[in-house]
């Protein structure tokens, strides 16, 4: 084929590529002033950084849309504290979740999609994951009656050492979510650290500190992660990997979910749209 045939075509399937699946750069501005027992605390959420070309789908794939949500609140109180970048609105998410309901959706725990993938099992055809990052205190005015309403499951993924500080979940909110069973908490390190590039020693304490809270918070073992800031790398992995996790969630956005990447796992954050406009 001639050079020109071939850069028309390379620059066609690009273009395609782009189209579908468009770099996400928004800037997410908002910061945490709560700090846990030591001195970390959430600074800004940078832009996560999907690649520019979806991921090959190779392995045993299944095709479950996993949402992510930080902030359920009204919007004008989003807006007045400068998170409007990572709030859905309190009127919208009922909505979304009336959604849901209505269209038949299953809505499953982390260790139930890992557990799928994992095994090769089969999952009911419209299979979805919510997740609720960080653990702040909305979850439990905002989301939990909802979630109950609409007999959803929701995962709480938590900072651990934010627990018990302004604007933050309580232990006893979570315990009696938990023990409600339609709310499965998972680990989001202790005190939301970026770890990419951070030392051995500090992935380690991050992560287990985490789960030996969730262990003595909650009396179970938990095997789920979620990367702070969508920040995942080989190191972390590997960790991971060596210590029992079974399955670990990214922001890099697509619906499909398969074995070959299950330690970044896709996820798809909400805004104020109806989920029918996400493909739902
Ligand atoms: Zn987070």
């Amino acid at each position: 084929m001639r050079n020109w045939a071939v850069t028309l075509i390379l620059s066609l399937i690009v273009t395609f590529a782009l189209w579908q699946n468009p770099p996400k750069r928004a800037v997410l501005s908002e910061s945490v002033e709560a700090t846990p027992m030591a001195s970390a605390a959430p600074s800004a959420y940078p832009s996560p950084s999907p690649t520019a070309t979806p991921r090959a789908l190779v392995g045993y794939c299944l095709n479950v849309p996993i949402l992510l949500y930080h902030h359920v609140q009204p919007q004008d109180q989003a807006q007045a504290k400068g998170q409007k970048n990572i709030s859905v609105d309190t009127n919208v998410f009922e909505g979304q979740m009336a959604y849901l309901k209505s269209s038949g959706y299953t809505t499953l725990t982390g260790d139930q999609l890992a557990h799928a993938l994992a095994d090769k099992q089969e999952l009911p055809k419209k299979s979805i994951v919510l997740t609720f990052d960080d653990g702040y205190d909305d979850f439990y005015t905002n989301v939990y009656p909802v979630i109950q309403k609409y007999g959803l499951v929701a995962n709480l993924m938590v900072s651990t050492g934010l627990v018990n500080n302004a604007q933050y979940l309580s232990w006893g909110q979570i315990r009696e979510m938990v023990s409600g069973g339609l709310v499965h908490a998972y680990n989001h390190t202790w005190s939301h650290a970026n770890l990419t590039g951070k030392p051995l020693e500090k992935i380690r304490f991050e992560i287990m500190t985490a789960n030996q809270q969730l262990k003595d918070n909650l009396g179970k073992d938990n095997a789920i992660f979620t990367y702070p800031y969508g920040s995942s790398s080989q190191a972390i992995i590997d960790f991971l990997k060596k210590n029992g996790f079974t399955a670990a969630f990214s922001t890099l956005p697509g619906n499909v979910q398969c074995d070959s990447f299950i330690m970044t796992l896709h996820r798809n954050r909400v805004g104020n749209s109806p989920l029918s406009s996400y493909g739902l």
